[in-house]
């Protein structure tokens, strides 16, 4: 199969976007990540997928704790700075929450504790017991089809 249909075809699935961040040895880490779920409510997992020559897959083996920043429609730059997709890198100001670095004006953070791990393919799925949650009045960034794009209501 056709490594670009299958992007095509799974790019196709809409999702919200997030950054991963971690701090290991007092140097903090980000990564942006779509592939994040809830996994569970009682107890209350979720779970990303890291590919596993992404830097943040042996970060968070490191530091074992982790937050998932949900971005919200005005961070498009964060998006691309924690994908290597900015040429120049911008300064990023971090704030602590719950003892893990997170970026500010996120639409929500999920903070978590290295729950298990399982090596699937060339991903590892990092399942995070979550340990708090905030939320702003925001609305999300998302993407789709290989775009960033906004939210629109539609007529019901
Ligand atoms: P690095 O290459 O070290 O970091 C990534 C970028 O973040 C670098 O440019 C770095 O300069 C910057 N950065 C890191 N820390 C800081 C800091 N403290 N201050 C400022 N800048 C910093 N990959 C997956 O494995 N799973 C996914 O679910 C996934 N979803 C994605 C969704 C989207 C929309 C996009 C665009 C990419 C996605 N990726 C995903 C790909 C992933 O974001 C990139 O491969 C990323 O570059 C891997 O980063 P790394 O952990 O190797 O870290
Ligand atoms: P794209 O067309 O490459 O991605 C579309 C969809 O394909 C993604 O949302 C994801 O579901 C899937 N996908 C892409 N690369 C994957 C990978 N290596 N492993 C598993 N699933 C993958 O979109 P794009 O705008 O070209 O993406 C930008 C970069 O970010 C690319 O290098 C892409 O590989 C990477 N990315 C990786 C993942 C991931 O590892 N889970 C997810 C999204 C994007």
């Amino acid at each position: 199969m056709d490594d670009r249909l299958y992007r095509n075809v799974m790019g196709s699935f809409a999702t919200g976007v997030t950054v991963i961040t971690t701090k290991v040895a007092d140097v903090v880490h980000g990564m942006t990540a779509n592939a994040f779920m809830s996994v569970s409510l009682n107890p209350k997992l979720i779970a990303v997928s890291i590919g596993a020559n992404a830097k943040m897959h042996q970060h968070i083996k490191d530091s074992k704790k982790f937050a998932i920043n949900i971005l919200s429609s005005n961070q498009l730059n964060e998006s691309k700075q924690f994908s290597g997709q900015l040429q120049s890198e911008t300064e990023i100001t971090f704030v602590t929450y719950n003892g893990l670095p997170i970026l500010e004006d996120t639409l929500a953070v999920v903070t978590c504790e290295l729950h298990s791990e399982y090596v699937v393919g060339d991903h590892t799925i990092f399942i995070g017991q979550v340990t708090g949650v905030k939320i702003e009045q925001k609305d999300p960034l998302l993407f789709s089809q290989g775009k960033y794009r906004e939210l629109k209501e539609l007529q019901e």
